[in-house]
């Protein structure tokens, strides 16, 4: 059994689906900040799921959730940062995803994914600007 994230959660603010992966996160694309939305161990069970599949791509996985969704494309994420050991992961994510119009979720995907390459990796992700 892949390990899942049955999870959903959008703003009552402004709409936009968010993972509320601490208590004290706010809507990342208006700042609203809902205190009845329901927070995920998110960043943990990433990594255990990365974990669980050795780094390559599940053969199948059903996306049930936003969650799910999330889920999936850090697996491509990290399939691919694999491939190009020792690249500086803030790089390797921002040529990554440079095509990405939505800025919102530009911003989301990457403050997820850097926390779940230094829980990955053990590491600390030098913050922008380094
Ligand atoms: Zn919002």
């Amino acid at each position: 059994m892949t390990i899942h994230a049955n999870y959903n959660n959008k703003c009552i603010e402004c709409g936009n689906p968010y993972i509320k992966y601490n208590e004290k996160l706010s809507c990342p694309n208006c700042g609203h900040f809902d205190e009845s939305a329901t927070t995920i161990d998110f960043i943990d069970l990433a990594v255990q799921s990365i974990e669980y599949n050795g780094g390559v791509m599940p053969l199948a996985f059903g996306v049930f959730s936003f969650g799910d969704h999330v889920l999936y494309t850090l697996f491509e994420i990290f399939v691919r940062f694999n491939r190009v050991q020792g690249e500086d992961f803030r790089l390797f994510l921002e040529t990554l995803l440079v095509d990405l119009d939505d800025d919102f979720w530009k911003k989301h995907l990457t403050d997820i994914s850097v926390l779940v390459h230094d829980k990955l990796y053990n590491t600390q992700t030098q913050p922008k600007g380094y």
